[in-house]
């Protein structure tokens, strides 16, 4: 194979009360790549579509993990790399794990598929820290597992693939508005009370249940964050209203997607979740900031070979 052509999906971290640890793939949003075998050694990224990144490769988080895997595994080819962005970076929609995750899943696949899922999310992890400073897993395995996954700990790296229920439909709005990462994260507290880390835990344990067991009322329950949330809904216009219009047309809960300004909403049906999507748009229509909304199932697969 001298050619491959990927979908990366988006992905929406922490999920209310998996804040830093839990994270669910997106089946119609996500970016496109393709990778060309070169006979250079080199790693050129030569195309990018929609979204203004940079080339270099030691700045673009595909270039990072691509460089990373063929040094790694001794490859004796280079690559040519394409991006076609179909969501913008700092949505807080996973923009540069889609990139890192979609470029070490095609590397391997040219490689004869070398590495496991849990070595290609490290490799991609890499790109996050190009990206953000910090090795976060969260988004790469969503997407490159699929579906809903578990960052249950860091060292070592043990990621767990949680099973959804087929109807879990999650609807989307993206203010286009800036929040750094940097500022999102100053404002969760270092220390939390032993009564707030009882009532988070027991939530996560609610909605690890619920999604194996397809009670979608106990996902809905537990779709609470007292960590983050309270602080960073700060950041978001009009958080509140598109939370409470989502839930008060059917949603089961709704939180904030990552760390924002995109905030999520899963239903139990599309016909709800296209009503959610109706309810978002209301809140935001007048509200003078431009936004994007997006219904999807929960992709089961993740990262797809077109
Ligand atoms: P979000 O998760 O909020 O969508 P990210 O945390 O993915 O946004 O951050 C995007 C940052 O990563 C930007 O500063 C962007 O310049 C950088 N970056 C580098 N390479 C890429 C890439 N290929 N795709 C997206 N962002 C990239």
């Amino acid at each position: 194979m001298n050619q491959i052509k990927v979908f990366s999906p988006a992905t929406v971290a922490n999920v209310s009360c998996g804040y830093d640890a839990m994270g669910f793939a997106l089946e119609t949003l996500g970016d496109e790549m393709i990778f060309t075998k070169t006979n250079t050694k080199e790693v050129v990224i030569s195309k990018i579509e929609g979204a203004n990144l940079p080339y270099e490769v030691h700045k673009n988080v595909a270039g990072v993990v691509a460089k990373l895997m063929l040094k790694e595994s001794n490859a004796n080819f280079g690559l040519d790399i394409q991006i076609f962005k179909n969501f913008k970076p700092g949505s807080g929609l996973g923009s540069s794990a889609a990139s890192a995750s979609g470029t070490a899943f095609a590397v391997n696949t040219l490689l004869n598929n070398k590495y496991s899922n849990l070595e290609l999310t490290q490799f991609a992890m890499q790109g996050e820290v190009a990206a953000c400073g910090s090795a976060i897993a969260d988004n790469v395995a969503a997407a490159i597992y699929g579906g809903f996954i578990l960052v249950r700990s860091y060292e070592p790296l043990d990621i767990v693939s949680i099973p959804i229920p087929t109807n879990l439909i999650a609807t989307i709005i993206h203010p286009q508005i800036e929040i750094k990462t940097e500022d999102a994260r100053k404002v969760v507290p270092k220390q939390i009370d032993t009564n707030t880390a009882i009532a988070q835990w027991a939530n996560v344990g609610g909605l690890i249940s619920g999604l194996y067991s397809k009670d979608f009322d106990l996902i809905g329950r537990s779709l609470v964050d007292l960590v983050a949330e309270p602080n960073r809904k700060a950041l978001i216009p009009l958080f509140d209203d598109v939370k409470h219009v989502a839930i008060s047309v059917g949603a089961l809960g709704a939180g904030i997607s990552g760390s924002g300004p995109s905030i999520f909403a899963l239903s139990k049906n599309l016909e709800t979740a296209k009503k959610v999507e109706v309810a978002m748009d209301t809140v935001y229509k007048n509200s003078g900031i431009d936004y994007s909304t997006y219904v999807s199932h929960i992709s089961k697969t993740g990262i797809r070979i077109l």
